[in-house]
């Protein structure tokens, strides 16, 4: 694993490739701190991995023949080819026993700050506005999040996956 996760208690982060898009959205809704890098040399995408104690993920197998990711150096996981996307977030999820943390924001990684009402209402469509109890805002990128139908679903898919992480092995 990586030297960072040894001892302390800070969680996994994770480096996905240009092919994984939508498992990207799906880490950061279930709380992971995961960088999405396209239109990079491999060789890049793992320089940043290294340099910032993440976990590679692709479905690249010539990545995986590269020597840093053989001998362990950086930590990563291929993604077997051909999963659906849900498939794909469940076998991360599995493999590393990711519990689920704060939802960060799916769009650009920044972390959720929870806000009043008043906080976002020139941001949240009038009919959530009345209707959800709980809002945030991403510290990063300002993009509203609210407790409505897209938020229940994902938080569906949350606990399902959550019970797979206390599963024993
Ligand atoms: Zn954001």
């Amino acid at each position: 694993m990586s030297p960072s996760s040894d001892e302390s208690a800070s969680p996994l982060c994770f480096a996905c490739d240009a092919m994984c898009g939508g498992l990207v959205r799906w880490l950061r809704a279930y709380g992971y701190d995961t960088t999405y890098t396209k239109g990079v040399e491999d060789r890049e995408l793992i320089e940043h991995a290294l340099r910032e104690g993440r976990v590679l993920i692709s479905s690249d197998g010539p990545m995986f023949e590269r020597k840093v990711l053989r001998d362990g150096t950086l930590p990563g996981f291929r993604l077997p080819r051909g999963l659906k996307l849900l498939d794909q977030f469940r076998e991360v999820v599995r493999v590393f026993r990711l519990p689920p943390l704060d939802a960060r924001c799916t769009v650009c990684n920044g972390e959720l700050e929870l806000v009043g009402r008043d906080g976002v209402a020139d941001r949240v469509p009038a009919k959530s506005l009345i209707w959800a109890t709980e809002f945030y805002l991403c510290r990063a990128c300002g993009k509203a999040y609210w407790n409505g139908s897209h938020w229940r679903r994902i938080e569906v898919v949350r606990r399902r996956m959550a019970k797979l992480a206390g599963e024993p092995a």
